[in-house]
């Protein structure tokens, strides 16, 4: 039977829905708007992403429910997570892409959306910041509204009275079309997020002046 619950993973922060029904013998099978399809045996749940485990920070959280969320858009089978998968991940090196990869994602994610549709996206899915790499949606939006400033894409947003800023009618300027095919081309260096891990801010700053320039 099928049950709303607050999703182990992200733990339904934005109060996006997610149900659960029964998996195999001892799992339980979860479908969570922002994290994609995924199975939990009942010792993970249990013991491994209580609120109460301290190696569950909320940025490996979200590096989890950016996992998640690729397997689910890929059309993969849910993924099922153990203790072992699940310590295995924690001890790997599964962090989240740095905010100027994120950026490319926000790009790519636009830019292949409008492709199959001809029209600016309405509306981000509840989705949209796990399958970007953000560590939260209001993360992922402030984001969206900076590079919005940057003339990259064009959208409307509102500050809402809580929660994130409320984003829509979702398009790319020439300039974001010109990285959605730099992206493509894999004309954008995967080093781009390394070099952010240790310049920060001032290497984003340059990646959005310069838009992105092929790796060397
Ligand atoms: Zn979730």
């Amino acid at each position: 039977m099928e049950q709303d619950v607050k999703c182990p993973v992200c733990l339904s922060l934005d109060e996006y829905r997610c149900v659960s029904t029964p998996f195999l013998h001892d799992a339980l099978l979860f479908n969570c708007e922002v994290c994609g399809k995924f199975a939990l045996s009942r010792t993970v749940i249990d013991d491994y992403l209580d609120l109460r485990m301290p190696g569950m920070t909320p940025m490996r959280r979200a590096a989890l429910s950016h996992k998640i969320r690729q397997f689910t858009d890929n059309d993969e089978r849910p993924s099922l997570w153990t203790t072992d998968s699940l310590s295995d991940f924690c001890e790997g090196d599964n962090v989240l892409p740095t905010p100027s990869q994120q950026v490319v994602n926000i790009i790519r994610y636009i830019g292949e959306r409008i492709e199959e549709s001809g029209k600016t996206l309405g509306k981000l899915p509840p989705s949209f910041h796990a399958a970007v790499g953000s560590p939260n949606r209001s993360f992922c939006m402030n984001l969206v509204i900076e590079i919005e400033g940057r003339r990259l894409i064009t959208c409307t947003s509102m500050q809402a009275l809580s929660g994130p800023p409320l984003v829509q009618q979702v398009g790319l300027t020439l300039s974001g079309w010109d990285i959605y095919e730099q992206e493509k081309s894999g004309k954008i260096s995967t080093k781009t997020g390394f070099m952010a891990l240790r310049f920060g801010e001032a290497i984003l700053d340059a990646l959005l002046k310069d838009h992105i320039k092929p790796a060397v």
